[in-house]
């Protein structure tokens, strides 16, 4: 079995804090086959719910409740898992928990017993952080991510595009061993043929690996504008409550405001950005050097502006990252009594709207939701080490690309794809090096 020997046995409450019907004390470890006799009387079956009186060592009595033994390694951590479901009151869970730690366990850290199922091989690194990003899911469309993730879906697009690394890197490899024929090796359309598919693989992970960081965090929107343009009253319609202060006075928006969205089961996290001009006043000030720092972090800028100024204000997109969504909001239209519209021009999405009447509003939610990602069929979650990782491997593989197709330097190709390899590797938190030479012998005719 994968179990290490020398692990010592956990311990802790796995229900939330506060009252509920029923709380759960989890044990993992050597000792939780021992510490489920004691408690029971005798030897538990294993996988059976034992409706049982948990004592203390004096024979008072704690609680009744289950009592569960899951030998290892069949349990979630891969080790021997106790489960005892009690009353939910914090006072009996503190109790059992006391008594189980009498028995030979210690009080688990913080995600204790999903680290042991990593080192266990139960998951794999990204599965073990959806664990944390499932419970922390802030939207059904986020929850149903992080589940996929669980399940493995993101682990396995990691997995496709290493075999296929490892596959390229194999080719390669066999140049340099026979340094004799490496110039006409490393020249073969199908090595670079096999590069572009690599590359063209890796960049969609990366875009669903985006998605999947804004699905986890929320879409990032930016609310930008001169003043008075609407962005206050924009935010207090998309969010359904007068929370930003909507005034007159140009100006009037001073500090970046920030409303968290659930937009049909999508996580959304609005920023209105005092307006972005320059001023005498400090505050303002200090309001328009946080405006430019959440906006170099946006996922999507909504400027809102009107039909006279639409052109000249796109200026104030600046300062967007390139890969931020641009959406430009033609404020207003109720003065004049137009119709609401939505267009697909070449860098942006154009809306005409009222966020006053609410006309056009719909178009703006719908366009939001797609982009948050929820109406995408399979997505799954990641996380931005998740993003950074695949980015790392993208610069390796944009880097061995360009020395094969120039120099043809086997040794610096070799080693851009063994650092993109490892980049990759960091994904899923198992780097073996044995695995490409494993690959290189087992898949590689040496008589050739
Ligand atoms: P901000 O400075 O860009 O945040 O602008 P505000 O949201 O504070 O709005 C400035 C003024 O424009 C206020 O008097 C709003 O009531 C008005 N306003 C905002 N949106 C609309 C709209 O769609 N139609 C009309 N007629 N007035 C609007
Ligand atoms: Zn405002």
């Amino acid at each position: 079995t994968p179990t290490h020997a020398d692990n010592d046995t956990i311990a802790a409450i796995a229900t939330a804090p506060g009252a509920g019907g029923v709380g759960v004390v989890r044990v993992s470890g050597p000792r939780a086959a021992a510490i489920a006799a004691t408690l029971l009387g005798r030897e538990p079956e294993p996988r059976h719910a034992h409706l049982a009186s948990f004592r203390e060592d004096d024979g008072a009595l704690i609680d009744r409740g289950l009592l569960l033994h899951f030998p290892a390694p069949h349990s979630y951590t891969g080790e021997d898992v106790l489960e005892l479901q009690g009353h939910g009151s914090r006072v009996l869970l503190d109790l059992l928990l006391r008594r189980v730690c009498a028995l030979g366990a210690r009080l688990a850290r913080p995600g204790e017993f999903t680290e042991r199922a990593f080192l266990n091989g139960k998951l794999d690194l990204a599965q073990a952080e959806a664990v944390a990003d499932l419970i922390a899911a802030r939207s059904e469309s986020g929850a149903r991510a992080a589940l996929r993730s669980l399940e493995g879906v993101f682990s396995e697009r990691v997995q496709m595009l290493l075999e296929a690394l490892i596959a390229l890197r194999v080719h390669v490899e066999a140049a340099i061993d026979f340094p004799e024929e490496e110039i006409d090796f490393l020249a073969d359309p199908a090595i670079a043929e096999q590069m572009r598919e690599v590359r063209a693989q890796l960049d969609r992970l990366l875009t669903e690996a985006r998605r999947g960081v804004r699905l986890n965090d929320g879409l990032s929107v930016a609310i930008i504008g001169r003043p008075n343009v609407g962005k206050s009253s924009l935010l207090n319609a998309l969010a359904g409550a007068e929370r930003a202060i909507v005034t007159d006075i140009a100006g009037t928006t001073r500090d970046v405001l920030r409303e968290s969205l659930d937009l049909d089961g999508s996580h959304i996290e609005l920023l209105d950005t005092a307006g972005l001009r320059d001023s005498d006043d400090p505050v303002e000030r200090e309001g328009v050097r946080r405006a430019r720092e959440h906006l170099s972090r946006a996922d999507l800028a909504l400027l809102v502006t009107d039909e006279a100024h639409a052109v000249s204000d796109q200026a104030l997109f600046a300062g967007l990252p390139e890969r931020a969504v641009r959406v430009v909001v033609v404020n207003k239209i109720d003065r004049d009594g137009r119709e609401p519209r939505h267009e697909e021009r070449t860098d942006a999405h154009w809306l005409w709207l009222s966020a006053r009447s609410g006309d056009g509003l719909d178009g703006l939610r719908r366009l939001l939701r797609r982009q948050a990602g929820s109406d995408i069929e399979g997505a799954f979650s990641a996380r931005r080490r998740h993003v950074l990782a695949l980015e790392a491997v993208a610069a390796h593989l944009a880097a061995a690309d360009e020395t094969l197709s120039s120099t043809r330097a086997g040794e610096l190709v070799a080693e851009e794809l063994r650092q993109a390899q490892r980049a990759l590797s960091e994904i899923t938190g198992d780097y073996h090096a044995d695995d490409l030479l494993g690959a290189i012998f087992g898949s590689f005719c040496i008589g050739k």
